[in-house]
């Protein structure tokens, strides 16, 4: 690394981390500020749609888990069914991500400070982070959904609708399908994600403030198959999900991943879109457009933007929510292609 690194780049989660990648293969030099010790877990459905699971591979990453072929909706008797078409996505702890993302960009030279960022002065040639003595020419926030740098930037805009809030736990029972389960009920969506021979995960998505094991309860068919006993983790929990930023581009502030906006974790895309967003932003940086970044990031994005905000308008509404699983069970090939189009 130089004296000045291109990036300082402020989060090591997978948008920050694959940003550092991306940078290194680039030719680039960038600086990582995390400041929590690896391996980072965070409240996740922990399920890699196949994008993102090609990503990793293009970055040269293995991460260990289970083979996810398909995405299924259930909601009492009804069942929807969508296989994958254009490869498996994974089912990987979010540890096991982050510690396959952290040693590659350790590897790949890239340093990891244990800082947090949260104050930055710009001007013409860099940016500056006050009291630390590190100076970059540009500075990426992936500092995650509640960004305090899109914050403290000026960058943070409201968002409308209800709030809503994700709870996850892991169960060590073997996982009965190799698909995504989406778990729809009256008032939360249970995702239940394989992730090993014995593990599965389970992420509850509701607009209402209870405890896991209250909301769990309203999933009869899955509390059945979730003994208490079989509890490995702690709850965790993250939201609200919706966050909105006025640009991805200030000055010579750049955002990525979570940090440059979230809709929900209703489609399971947030790995996928942080990767792909890190890709278009360092691509960008290389060639000298970093004005283009906002358009880029816009066209990489735009799909997921508009058919997840459909899917969580839908169910929002009392009369739309409950035909949401009838409609895909009666449109199969509609239910495969949008499938297919966020996967
Ligand atoms: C309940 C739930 C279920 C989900 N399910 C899925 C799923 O199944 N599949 C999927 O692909 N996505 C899913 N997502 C979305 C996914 O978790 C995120 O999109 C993804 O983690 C975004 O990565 P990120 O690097 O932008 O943010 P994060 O993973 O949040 O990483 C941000 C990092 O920044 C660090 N940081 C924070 N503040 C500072 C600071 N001031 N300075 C320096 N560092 C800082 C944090 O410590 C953290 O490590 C889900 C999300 C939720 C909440």
């Amino acid at each position: 690394m130089t004296g000045r690194p291109d990036l300082l780049i402020a989060g090591g989660g997978p948008a920050g981390l694959a940003t550092a990648l991306y940078a290194a293969r680039a030719g680039l030099d960038a600086v990582v500020a995390e400041p929590r010790p690896a391996p980072v877990d965070k409240a996740c459905g922990e399920g890699l749609m196949p994008g993102a699971v090609r990503a990793l591979t293009g970055l040269g990453l293995r991460v260990p888990g289970h083979v996810i072929t398909g995405i299924r909706y259930i909601q009492g008797p009804r069942r929807a069914h969508a296989e994958f078409t254009h490869g498996p996505g994974l089912g990987a702890r979010r540890t096991d991500l982050h510690g396959a993302l952290h040693r590659a960009v350790l590897d790949a030279g890239v340093p990891v400070l244990p800082l947090r960022v949260t104050d930055v002065r710009q001007d013409a040639t860099g940016v500056t982070v006050p009291g630390t003595g590190l100076r970059a020419r540009w500075l990426v926030a992936a500092d995650g959904l509640h960004s305090p740098l899109r914050r403290s930037l000026g960058l943070h805009a409201a968002t409308g609708g209800t709030p809503r809030y994700g709870l996850r736990r892991h169960y060590a029972v073997p996982p009965w399908s190799s698909c995504v389960e989406v778990h729809w009920g009256t008032h939360a969506e249970a995702y239940v994600t394989p992730l090993g021979p014995e593990l599965v995960g389970v992420a509850l998505l509701t607009a209402v403030k209870a405890p896991f094991t209250t909301q769990l309860a309203g999933f009869p068919e899955l509390s059945a198959r979730l003994p208490p006993q079989a509890a490995v983790t702690s709850v965790r929990g993250a939201g609200p999900l919706r966050q909105k930023a006025r640009a991805r581009v200030h000055g010579r502030v750049l955002l990525v991943g979570d940090a440059a906006g979230y809709i929900d974790a209703l489609t399971g895309e947030g790995v996928f879109l942080a990767l792909a967003g890190a890709r278009a932003l360092v691509a960008n940086v290389r060639r000298g457009t970093v004005s283009r970044y906002e358009t880029d990031w816009r066209r990489a994005t735009r799909r997921h933007r508009l058919l997840t905000g459909a899917l969580l308008r839908a169910c929002q509404r009392p009369a739309l929510a409950p035909r949401i699983v009838p409609a895909a069970t009666h449109l199969p090939g509609l239910f495969t292609t949008v499938v297919n189009a966020l996967a």
